[in-house]
Parts: C-alpha cells; structure tokens; sequence
C-alpha cells in the first residue's frame, strides 16, 4: 500500500510536466486514511507540500485544511486553529469551509472555549440544510451532535444524531456516523443489535478509532449492566488495537475502564495497577474524566487498604479533578445559555425591526387616508413593540448576568482560565500587529496546602480573595488578570516594558508580605507567592511562549526558594529579578 503510494509521488516528480491526477490523488488519499494510516498521510502531506506550486488555487485550500486536521489530530490545536480560520474566511469554498467550521467546533470545545464552539455550532445548525455536500453535511452533523451533548441537549442531540444516515454514507464516513450516532444514544444495552452492526462495520472498513470508541462504550454497558467480567474480557482484547493507535484519550479510557470493572470484582490489586495506568497515561496537568475516577479509585483502595496517608493524598487529587470538572460543566451549560440568549435576541431584534416598519408605512398610508382604524392600529403596534423593547431589555440583563459567571471564577471573581486564555490571546494578537510590548506573570501562592491545612479550606479560600484584591489594587483597568486553577493566577500587561512589568510583579509580591490576612484578634495568615515573568522583548507575542516561559521562571522562582520574583533574560538563561536579593536595577 505504502509502495503504491511512494510510486504516485515519485511518478509525479520525474514527471517533466506536472501530472494533475498526481495531488488529486494524494489529496484523496489523505482524506481516505486520515484516521488510519498516520504513516501513509503523513508521507502524503509531505509529498503535496513539496509539489505545492503544482497544486491548483482549490487544491491548496484542500491541503491547508487536511494539514490543519492533521495538526488537530496531533494535539497542535493551536497551529489548527489559524489554518481552519483562513480556510473558513478566506477559501471559498462552501464545503470545505463548513467542513473547517466542523473541526474548530470540535477543537474549540476540546480545549474547552465554549461560547465560540456554541456560537459556530449555532450558525451550523443554521446553515445546515443549505449544505449539499456529503461529506461536509456529516461533519457538520457530527460537529452539531457532539455540541448538543456537551449542552447537555440529549434529545436534540439524539435529533440531529438520526439525521446521520451511516448506511447510506461513504465508506470513509460511514463508520464514523456511526459511533457519533450510538454515542448520542445514551440508553441502549450492551446487544443492542444497532451497536454490534456498527461495530462490525467499523472493524470491516478498518476504521479502528471508531471501532475502539464504540467497543470502550460498549464496555462501559456491560459494566453498568453487572457484567465486569465480561467487560474486562472486551477491553483486554482491544487493548493491543487501542494502544497501537496511540489515540491517548482511548490509552486513559481504556485503563480507567479496567480499574472500574477490577474494583467491582474486589480485585484491587489489578485495580490499582489500571488506575495507575491511567494516571501515566494522562497528562498530570490536565483535567479529564479518567483522570477524576482513577485518583477516587486509588483513594479508595488505598482506604481500604488502612494506607490512609496515602489514601488522603490521593483524595486531594480527586478533589482537585472533581471541582475542575464540575467548573467545567457549568463554564459549558453557561456558554450555551449565552448563546441561546443571544440567538433569541437577535431574534427580537429583527422583531422590532420589523414592527418599526410597519409602523412608519401604516404613517404614511395615514397621511393620505387618515383613517380611525389606522390609529388603532399603530396603538397596538407600538404597545407591541414597547413589549417586545422591555423584553429586549430584560433578556439583555439576563445575558449580563450568564456572561458575568461564564467568563468569572466563581470564588474570586477573576476571569476564570478559560477566559483569561481567550482574553490574553486577542490582546496579544493585536499588540503583535502594533508590535507594542507585552508581559505575562504566572504566580502561584507558597505553601498554600500549609494555609489550608492549618487554618481549614475557607480560610485558604478566604487568602485568594485577599490576594485578588492586592493584585487589583496594583493593576491598570487594560491588564488581563485571571485564576488559572487552584492558587495560581495570571497577569498579562499589555504596552509594558519589561522593566515596567518587573516593577508591578514586585510590587504585588511585596504587598502580599506587608498585607496579611486578617482573620481575627487572634489569627492572621502571612502569605507570600512566587512569581515568574516573560516578555515579548524575548519571547515574542505568541501567547504559549510567554506563557511557557513565564511558567518555567515561575518553577525556578519556587526552586530558588519561593517568594520571590524571577524573570527570563533570554532563552535559556535567566535570573535577573529576585526581588529577594535585589540583583535588579529596576527595583
Ligand atoms: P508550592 O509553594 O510549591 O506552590 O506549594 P503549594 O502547597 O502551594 O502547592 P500545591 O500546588 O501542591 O498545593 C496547592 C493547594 O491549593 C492544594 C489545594 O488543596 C489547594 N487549593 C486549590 N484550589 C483551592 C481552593 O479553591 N480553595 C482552597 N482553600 N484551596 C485550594
Ligand atoms: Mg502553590
Ligand atoms: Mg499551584
């Protein structure tokens, strides 16, 4: 198969005269293996790059997508995401632009920005029945269906998950309408007859990402159903196809779903070896589902066990998971309520719109007829609209309200990461067009399992809006401030020098020390936090490096000893700034 392939491109090369049927075949191949032969696309992608200038205007627009998919299926959302933009904006091309708006949907929610995945799903689900396009109108089913779920739309979801017809689809697209399908349907059995077919079929079109998610669901049923036995029969027996596509959501599904089904057996030592697994095959930093039900099953164990030291350190982590989850669930239910509203005014607004029409035309009709009825007509026109205006006014209170907790942490009332994230990447974005400075602080408070464990959780809870409040009170109205999960917040400072940024960081950092918390006539909390600053003047404005370096600053200004402030100087080296020791001339 490789060997066809090869034999294509170097046809192609040798070739005096470029053959056109080359880069369409290569493109169809790219679309053909794309979830199942990585090598294979891989090697296609390279040989459609090194053949660009043949390529027509079309085709390259279908190569940027197919990179961008790549890129996506890699992790590397973050070079998707302009690519899947361009082809959007910029290609066209009606199919593949729906096509493109399908995968930033998905990409959008997986790094969970809600309100713009809910926002171009919305316009979807709009656009929907005007595309003609197979292909493009599965996808953008597909895109719809997982949107719904994540809103918790069951029944909606499950609507638009018939709309996906895998018998009638493509080969290629057959299987996976499937698995979205199936994955919609929450109450079916483990033989359910629809699941099983499905699953032959995916096995039979050697589609084994979608063969594995619907057998891991398959597994979860005979689970649920009291069979973990058998469930443990079908997840080892899938294991080796899981692992060998390297599809790392499935490797922790997989583990995870094995600690369940060990645990309900009473076998913990297999089950703790799973859940393990689970957890090295997750990325520490992350939160995910596996991540939360192998900490509370390893606590679990570890209680069962008497090792309660252990046991607590691991109930730590899942409550860490756990609220991360839930914060996320009401980010999502929140971001789609916005949306929702949003839709529902514009509607409103084309209303009254309408309504103001009228009136004027029943006007002008009346300047020349001047009829009673006309006048009453307009009275119970302009009553409607000035029914429909306080509607307006009150649903836009109500949107207020949903973007005030979408976008803010709950605790603190800082923008919550999701936002901060989104936020610091527009401003960084448009200081890269003036080429304006900017500066990223990452802090992280010392010691802060120490707070809470000496003076209980509300205290700990009690020092962050202390520490919200310090900071506040040492920004401008134009800085980024957000809480970046537990005690950790970011500072992002739009046209600031670096020495400008070292200042304020050091302010803060002295401010929290001078200031603590005050919790009554006997106790008060000193608090201080470490710091790590990065700039454009050496990383750039691309916002994953400031942070990325600000990060790693912020790990050495732990290492270093912790409260204290260190910044990057170049790429490698650094310390300049340690507030502690004052090495800095801008203190
Ligand atoms: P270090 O100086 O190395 O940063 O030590 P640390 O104890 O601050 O670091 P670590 O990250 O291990 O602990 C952070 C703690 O913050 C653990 C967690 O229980 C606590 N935490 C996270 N979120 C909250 C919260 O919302 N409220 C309270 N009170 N505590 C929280
Ligand atoms: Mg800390
Ligand atoms: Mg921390």
């Amino acid at each position: 198969m490789m060997g066809a392939l090869l034999g294509v491109a170097v046809g192609s090369a040798a070739a005096a005269t470029s053959d056109p049927a080359g880069p369409a075949l290569l493109l169809a191949q790219v679309e053909k293996f794309q979830l199942t032969d990585h090598a294979r696309v891989a090697a296609a992608l390279k040989q459609l790059h090194e053949e660009e200038r043949q390529l027509t205007p079309a085709q390259r627009w279908h190569l940027r997508y197919l990179d961008a998919y790549q890129a996506s299926l890699d992790g590397s959302f973050d070079r998707a995401a302009p690519l899947l933009r361009d082809v959007i904006d910029h290609s066209g091309d009606a199919a593949l632009a729906t096509r493109a708006t399908a995968k930033l949907i998905t990409n959008l929610a997986i790094n969970h920005h809600y309100e713009e995945a809910f926002k171009l799903a919305n316009t979807l689900m709009v656009d929907l029945p005007g595309v003609t396009d197979s292909a493009a109108h599965a996808q953008a089913l597909r895109a719809i269906v997982q949107m719904l779920g994540l809103a918790g739309e069951s029944d909606q979801a499950l609507k638009y998950a018939q709309q996906l017809d895998p018998e009638r689809a493509s080969p290629e697209n057959r299987c996976g309408n499937y698995s979205y399908k199936f994955n919609a349907m929450i109450t079916l059995s483990s033989n359910d007859p629809g699941l099983l077919r499905a699953i032959a079929v995916c096995l039979a079109d050697k589609q084994a990402v979608f063969a594995n998610t619907l057998r891991l669901t398959r597994a979860d049923f005979l689970k649920e159903e009291g069979h973990p036995d058998q469930a443990i029969a079908l997840l080892k027996s899938i294991e080796p196809s899981i692992l060998r596509s390297g599809f790392q959501p499935h490797i922790a599904d997989l583990h995870v779903s094995l600690a369940q089904s060990y645990a309900k057996l009473g076998n913990d030592a297999d089950a703790r070896r799973a859940a393990l697994a689970a957890v090295a095959a997750s990325d520490p930093g992350s939160f995910t589902w596996p991540l939360q039900v192998a900490y509370e099953l390893l606590y679990e164990i570890g209680k069962r066990a008497g090792n309660d030291h252990l046991a607590l350190s691991y109930y730590e982590k899942y409550v860490v998971q756990y609220k991360a989850g839930m914060d996320d669930a009401k980010t999502r239910a929140l971001a789609y309520q916005m949306v929702k509203q949003n839709v529902l005014s514009k509607k409103m607004k084309l209303d009254a719109l309408g309504k103001q029409n009228r009136i004027l035309e029943l006007r002008q009709a009346l300047a020349s007829q001047a009829q009673e009825t006309s006048h009453l007509l307009i009275a119970l026109l302009l009553a409607m609209l000035a029914f429909i205006m306080s509607a307006m006014f009150w649903l836009r209170r109500s949107q207020l309200r949903f973007r005030q907790m979408a976008r803010h942490d709950g605790l603190t009332g800082a923008f919550n990461r999701g936002y901060f994230f989104d936020e610091a990447g527009r401003v960084v974005r448009r200081l890269h067009r003036t080429g304006a400075e900017v500066c990223l602080v990452v802090l992280d408070m010392d010691h802060f399992k120490r707070v809470n464990d000496t003076h209980g959780h509300p205290a700990g809870d009690e020092v962050l809006r202390h520490t919200v409040t310090i900071c506040r009170s040492e920004l401008r109205e134009s800085d980024v401030f957000g809480r970046l999960g537990g005690e950790e917040f970011g500072i992002l400072m739009p046209a600031c020098s670096r020495d400008q940024g070292i200042e304020v960081a050091s302010r803060i950092r002295r401010q929290l020390i001078e200031n603590p918390l005050i919790l009554d006539a006997q106790n008060t909390i000193a608090v201080s936090a470490s710091f790590g600053l990065a700039c454009s003047d050496i990383s750039g404005h691309q916002l994953h490096q400031l942070f990325g370096d600000a990060d790693a600053a912020l790990y050495r200004a732990k290492e270093g000893g912790r409260n204290q402030l260190v910044a990057t100087t170049d790429a490698d080296a650094s310390v300049t700034a340690r507030t502690g020791i004052p090495v800095v001339s801008a203190m």
